[in-house]
């Protein structure tokens, strides 16, 4: 028998991607085919599959969009193929999405379709501007209108007379262009004109913005502050709870855009914490990280961890010291702890086999990570810099016995050359390679407009410097570029940084930014993505008061 297809009309929510349902996600994971509109969150089909037929058909500015009926044809057409299909539609399908018509034409066809709600911008928009659209006291009900009918329309289907008498809030999908009209229709049918009116566009979304005046001087205020679609318009008396409730705008990083430029993989904790704060997240990844082959030293180590393979130069120390692999082990990046346990699962290991030797950790993340794998950091120096750990690492005996460095290709020569000057017998592993990553024209563009670009090791500053040089766009050197140490960075490159502040985890950091010419604003106090973050919002709230102040 033919698998039977199906049709998913499926909301995507306002455009916070975290307030897209779980099941629209497992949804979109499994479609043959998605069909979707504009107003759908920014990263809404990442999870799709890679042979997923993806098929847009909103409105693009300037364009004509696909017809409602085409639209219509094409879900039939897909959905009688035996194909699993996704409708995806911004907000609720069923609220201002047309979803009912394109249920009912899979009905006529007779093709199966099932209904996935999803979060309507009427009742976000308003949320994230602090507004309820019901509350006791001050609205026991609420009306989801369409504003795209221009009252004074022959024939409506808008009882403008019903709604100035509706005893709660009223919300408006789409009233932007008609805001002029919307207001003067309701307050000539009686609606209070000193109702607290509230106009918020882009909900949900970084740029969120609201503007909120009593109804009669709504439409002025919101051509002056240039809002326009999409925007929700709510008016009621709950829109006047924005007074208190107003919680977007009171996050720390509330309207600062923030630059990430870690490598993509491990960007997400700093990003995720940024956004948490409020702040709008511009990934520029100048680097990625690129694991080496588990193979060669790598194995080599593993096996002298193992006890299992002794080159026999080593066995007279082992005599000597009477221990038979690592007395030390040193991390120096999550990233390296992460693969050198994969290293260790190839053959058959896990964080046992570092039950052992000592084990020292740079940085708290790194320590944390360790943690993470159950294996725990004995050594962790207060500064993340190899200089502590060797300082940090004096009572620990090395003289005579093997130590492991475990970490990133190319990395300085400090940790193994201390150790090996106290004598001990020092194996380096290089685990994984950086790798530099070119920026997108969208990325460069970004990186031009941000607050604060965030760097978390030397090598990032480096690599984003590098591959801004590469081909940035010529725009003279910006203010923060002290005199002649601009000539040792790439041409261009700290220019594409705008007027960012730079925001740099700790002091070896913040050394290689000076030294390619770059002015560093803020310095983490603890060098790790925490500390980073604090350091930063710190100064946010120290400009913010500071131009608060006459
Ligand atoms: N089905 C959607 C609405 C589609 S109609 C839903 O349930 O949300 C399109 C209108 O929705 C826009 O004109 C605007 O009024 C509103 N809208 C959609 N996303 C919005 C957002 N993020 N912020 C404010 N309004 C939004």
């Amino acid at each position: 028998m033919a698998q039977r297809g199906i049709v998913y009309l499926v909301g995507a929510g306002p455009g916070d991607p975290g307030l897209m349902t779980r099941r629209s996600l497992e949804l979109i994971a499994s479609a043959d085919a998605i069909l979707y509109d504009r107003l759908i969150p920014a990263n809404a089909l990442e999870g799709a599959r890679e042979d997923c037929e993806l098929r847009y058909v909103g409105k693009a500015p300037g364009n004509v969009a696909m017809s409602q009926e085409r639209i219509n044809e094409l879900l039939v057409e897909l959905g009688s193929s035996g194909k699993q299909v996704v409708r995806l539609k911004g907000g609720d399908p069923f609220v201002f999405g047309r979803g009912g018509e394109e249920a009912a034409a899979l009905h006529e066809a007779g093709v199966p379709f099932e209904v996935v709600p999803g979060v309507t911008a009427g009742v976000a928009a308003p949320a994230y501007a602090g507004i309820p659209v019901t509350n006791r006291g001050a609205a026991a009900a609420v009306a989801f209108v369409t504003g795209h009918e221009a009252p004074g329309k022959q024939q409506s289907d808008i009882d403008w007379t019903g709604l100035a008498g509706f005893p709660g809030t009223l919300v408006f999908y789409m009233g932007v262009k008609n805001l002029p009209l919307i207001a003067d229709a309701l307050i000539a049918a009686g609606r209070d004109p000193g109702e607290p009116a509230a106009v918020v566009r882009h909900g949900t979304l970084p740029d969120q913005r609201t503007v909120t005046a009593p109804l009669a001087d709504i439409a002025e205020r919101v051509a002056e502050a240039g809002l326009t679609a999409p925007a929700i318009t709510v008016v009621g008396p709950a829109v006047g709870l924005r007074d208190t409730l107003a919680w977007l705008e009171r996050r720390p990083l509330h309207g600062k855009r923030v630059a990430v430029t870690r490598a993509r993989a491990q960007a997400s904790g700093l990003a995720a914490k940024l956004h948490e704060l409020g702040a709008d997240v511009v990934e520029t990844p100048a680097i990625r990280i690129e694991p080496r082959p588990i193979e060669g030293e790598i194995l080599a180590a593993v096996d002298v961890l193992a006890g299992r393979e002794r080159p026999p130069a080593d066995a007279a120390a082992a005599t000597r010291t009477g221990d038979s692999g690592y007395a030390l082990v040193c991390f120096t990046s999550t990233n390296g702890v992460r693969l050198f346990l994969s290293a260790l699962a190839t053959r058959g290991l896990d964080a046992l086999a570092l039950a052992a030797p000592a084990i020292a950790a740079i940085g708290p993340g790194t320590a944390a990570e360790l943690a993470r794998q159950g294996v725990h950091a004995d050594v962790v120096p207060e500064r993340s810099v190899a200089e502590a750990l060797v300082e940090a690492l004096v009572d620990t005996p090395v003289e005579g016995r093997r130590v492991l460095v475990a970490r990133g290709g190319g990395g300085r020569d400090v940790l193994p050359e201390a150790l090996r000057g106290r004598g001990a017998e020092v194996d380096v592993i290089g685990l994984y390679d950086t790798v530099v990553e070119p920026l997108s024209q969208e990325q460069r563009e970004a990186l031009a407009n941000v607050d604060y670009v965030t760097f978390t090791s030397a090598s990032s500053v480096r690599n984003l410097l590098t591959s801004l040089g590469a081909s940035a766009p010529d725009a003279g050197f910006a203010s923060h570029i002290d005199g002649e140490a601009a000539s040792d960075a790439p041409d261009g490159a700290p220019a594409a940084l705008g007027h960012a502040r730079l925001a740099s985890i700790g002091p070896i950091t913040s050394e290689t930014a000076r030294e390619l010419g770059l002015t560093v604003d803020v310095e983490a106090k603890n060098h790790d993505v925490d500390g980073l973050v604090e350091a930063l919002v710190a100064d946010a709230i120290e400009r913010a008061g500071a131009a608060d102040r006459p």
